[in-house]
């Protein structure tokens, strides 16, 4: 054998996890070995050496101190990156090999420690299974216990993405085969997947006997379901064995019940954004918990009732919601903490964080009762654990002892025995001092030899015979005394025994809080409740939204829309905009220029509509809608030269997905479809997409062009209506208004755009020519002869201009403008 036995130990430990990374303790270093040693070094930025020889070549190493462990492994989680841990679990003696053993695992999906977990995001591990006729995934959430299971017979590549997207797993198990091009996509996207191992072990029968009868059913029935649980199970029992008996909150999130939204309406809506904006809370919970509303808006008008119920009540009380955010304040992030007791995997200051949150318990209950109007009881049970907690628990952050003075008789003696110690030391070092007549005697700690007293050695003559000397350095030398030594022998044994009595006590108190995991999870939830509430009450309160209510009708009736984000962020007024999206006109058409506000009028109305359906109140000052059940948005341009797609391929793609799974109670988005390719077949398919939506899928459409002709041809009276963004010329600029009116704008102003833009003055002066000349061309009779009569027939450009004269607000002076613009129009086409 080439390899000595340490490397052979680290070998058969890496074959159990040949995906991830060994750090293997060796001393006072985490060493990693081989290609890990090539990854972790460039992933952390630490030389990469080499030692000794495996198989007759130099063993690529690097390593960690132990002291910086967490510092590195943030830094190897942070790059998606699955770690071991190997720890020495036996002391090192002479000639013996120590004895080391896996203490941790640490994969994306399964992560409970503070510092590697995103504060405001829900962390999922989750298992996906695809086959022909459905697709299953199971969500699990460690530290909430929860469990989520979507399972739908669209099997749609993108719709199953877009699904992924809302949960953005930390980790995503891939439980079947088949859909490779899918998961490699997913890869793409930054998912870690994990291609996993199935196991129909008794571990999956005992999971499963946990959860729901309805549910267990669904199991039985559905074999993608049987998968993804059973890889779940696998994985789990492998990398957080107490995490199967934690997770029995299982729900079942029904296609039906949560409204779709594909991946490109998550990005191009900004949801992120969104969330930052209306996320005041106060814990950690609370804003995780808000997210999950906005990505899982819902369809349940009763569940959305009691959300805008409570906020109502909430929104007109300023006083009460301060209080109850300070109270909020004190709270901390309870929910992982009673995750983290759950999994039994919570230190120290996690208890002090309990104590600090059952001690907020009753006025917390007073005051959101208080504030929202919703009946909750106060728990006896916290109450008393609170009482008993905080008898025995040291509230001081971060001090070694975690058991309060006064809470057990034998620990304060034992106690007491160690603190007197280190006085007897102080005696003894003084006493010693004089005893010797050497004043710079003194008893230092040292890790090998303990209590020892040091002497400089200049003065090692005025030593005593009754020192026996332990070390002699250059210029110091150790000694002991039976009288230090029987002293130090009692100080240790005191310790010994305060450390066994406190960790007694100290297990019977994390035995008690484990007992009691249901109601603190019931607390933690209400917490997070509340904190939620308070947070959308106070943005609607300070935005000025307002209550929108729901009815069964499809119609759309929004009065002074704005657009959350970006009448936030605007330091000019926002122009707000009605939307009337009903049986007659269910499907706009916007034309405008540039920079005219269309983009913003399209998404304001999606993000209106989310917004109502996750509870939240919206920005306008008043909104009927419907329970919409799918928003898909398609906007601007993005290609995927990874999967070889081009634009226009991926704007089709987009398109496709739409015709495909819109229904007449979805609301769509289109802004600008069919300009990737010649504006002939562009303008052919825009009009085709118009009819298709309006006549075959009978959805809300909003459809934002520069086709202009478009509108022309396709508003013929049958519910599809013009509206464009008024804009108005004022001398050689142009100003955008921002209001959405009924009519069809009267040009694209692209090249004034790209004037404000600051493009060279001679190239947008070539381009003002240049499209001067091109409508000069398109007006010469011949040319317009030779069109099909299906292309889009050009108008003269006066005419157009005398087409856009708002006759009722025009002054004498725009009058005057146009006259000597038309002028020179006939002059150049002359
Ligand atoms: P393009 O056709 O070039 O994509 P657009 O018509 O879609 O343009 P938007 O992107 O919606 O234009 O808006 C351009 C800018 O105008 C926004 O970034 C915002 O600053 C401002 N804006 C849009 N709508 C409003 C509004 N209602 N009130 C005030 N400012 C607005």
């Amino acid at each position: 054998m080439t390899v000595t036995p340490l490397i052979r130990h680290y070998l058969s430990i890496k074959e159990q996890y040949p995906d991830s990374l060994v750090l293997y303790q060796v001393g006072d270093f985490y060493e990693l070995f081989f290609e890990d040693a090539q990854q972790a070094a460039h992933a952390l930025g630490i030389a990469l050496t080499a030692r000794g020889t495996a198989f007759d070549k130099p063993i690529p190493l690097c390593g960690v101190p132990v002291h910086t462990l967490d510092h590195h492994l943030a830094k190897l989680i942070a790059a998606k990156f699955r770690v071991v841990i190997v720890e020495q679990l036996t002391a090192p003696q002479p000639g013996k090999l120590v004895e080391r053993g896996v203490t941790r695992v640490l994969t994306p999906g399964t992560l409970v420690d503070t510092p590697f977990l995103k504060s405001t995001h829900a962390s999922y591990c989750a298992a996906l299974s695809v086959s022909e006729r459905s697709y299953a995934l199971v969500l699990v959430e460690l530290l909430t216990g929860e469990v989520r299971v979507v399972v739908d017979a669209r099997v749609d590549d993108r719709l199953i993405e877009a699904e992924v997207a809302r949960y953005a797993p930390d980790e995503i198990l891939i439980a079947s085969a088949a859909r490779e091009p899918l998961f490699d996509r997913l890869e793409r996207q930054g998912y870690v997947v994990t291609r996993s191992v199935h196991d129909s072990s008794s571990a999956t029968k005992e999971w499963l006997a946990q959860w729901p009868d309805t549910l267990r059913g669904l199991v039985e029935r559905s074999a993608v379901l049987q998968e993804a649980v059973a890889s779940l199970v696998a994985y789990l029992a492998h990398h957080q064995p107490t995490a199967l008996s934690v997770c029995t909150r299982v729900q079942l999130a029904s296609p039906e019940s949560i409204l779709i939204m594909d991946r490109a309406t998550q990005e191009n809506l900004d949801l992120a954004a969104c969330g930052d904006l209306l996320d005041v809370t106060k814990t950690a919970m609370g804003a995780r918990l808000l997210r999950k509303w906005l990505a899982a808006p819902l369809c349940d008008a009763a569940a959305l009732r009691e959300r805008h119920d409570a906020l109502e009540q909430g929104i007109g009380r300023p006083l009460l919601r301060e209080e109850l955010q300070k109270v909020l304040a004190e709270i901390g992030d309870l929910e992982r903490v009673v995750g983290r007791i759950a999994l039994k995997r919570a230190v120290s200051d996690d208890y002090r964080t309990l104590v600090h949150a059952l001690q907020q318990h009753t006025v917390l209950t007073a005051t959101a009762t208080a504030l929202f109007g919703i009946q909750t009881e106060c728990d006896i049970a916290l109450d008393t654990l609170c009482t008993d907690l905080t008898q025995s628990i040291n509230l001081e952050r971060g001090a070694e002892r975690l058991i309060a003075p006064g809470y057990d008789d034998e620990l304060d003696r034992l106690r007491e025995l160690v603190d007197s110690g280190v006085a007897h030391i102080v005696a003894l070092e003084d006493a010693e001092q004089r005893r010797t007549t050497i004043p710079s005697l003194k008893i230092r700690y040292h890790q090998t030899y303990g209590y020892a007293i040091e002497v400089p050695k200049s003065q090692a003559i005025l030593v005593p015979d009754r020192y026996h000397k332990l070390q002699e350095l250059a210029n110091r030398w150790r000694f002991t005394t039976d009288e230090l030594r029987s002293l130090e022998y009692a100080m240790n044994s005191a310790h010994d025994a305060a450390r066994e009595r406190e960790k007694m006590l100290f297990e019977q108190i994390a035995e008690r809080v484990y007992s009691e995991r249901t109601v603190l999870r019931r607390y933690a939830s209400q917490c997070a409740y509340y904190d939620t509430l308070q947070s959308l009450a106070h943005v609607a309160h300070r935005s000025g939204y307002v209550r929108p209510t729901f009815h069964e009708s499809s119609d759309i009736r929004i009065a002074e829309g704005r657009h959350p984000l970006v009448s936030a962020q605007l330091r000019t007024a926002f122009v707000p905009n009605d939307t009337r999206l009903i049986d007659t006109e269910s499907l706009l058409i916007i034309t405008g220029p540039n920079m005219g506000g269309k983009s913003t009028y399209l998404k304001q109305v999606a993000l209106i509509c989310i917004f109502a359906q996750m509870g939240s109140f919206v920005p306008a000052r008043s909104a009927q809608l419907p329970l919409i059940d799918r928003i898909f948005t398609r906007i601007g341009a993005s290609d995927n030269i990874a999967e070889g797609k081009s634009t226009f391929y991926v704007e089709m793609e987009e398109t496709a997905l739409i015709c495909r799974h819109a229904t007449r109670k979805s609301l769509v988005i289109l802004d600008e479809v069919g300009r990737g390719t010649s504006s002939y077949d562009g303008l052919a398919i825009a009009q085709a997409v118009v009819e298709y939506i309006h006549d075959q899928v009978h959805a809300r459409c909003l459809f934002a062009t520069h086709y202009h002709e478009l509108a022309e041809r396709v508003a013929t009276g049958r519910g599809i209506a013009c509206y464009h963004a008024a804009s108005r010329e004022m001398g050689n600029e142009i100003v955008f208004l921002h209001t959405i009116v009924p009519g069809i704008a009267r040009g694209s102003y692209g090249i004034d755009v790209a004037r404000k833009a600051q493009l060279p003055p001679a190239l947008v002066e070539r381009a003002q020519k240049l499209l001067q000349e091109e409508r000069v061309r398109d007006v010469v009779p011949a040319r317009v002869e030779q069109m099909s009569a299906d292309l889009p027939h050009p108008s003269h450009p006066v005419v157009d201009l005398v087409r856009a004269i708002a006759l009722d607000d025009i002054t004498p002076r725009e009058a005057h403008d146009i006259l000597r613009r038309m002028a020179a129009l006939l002059q150049d086409t002359r």
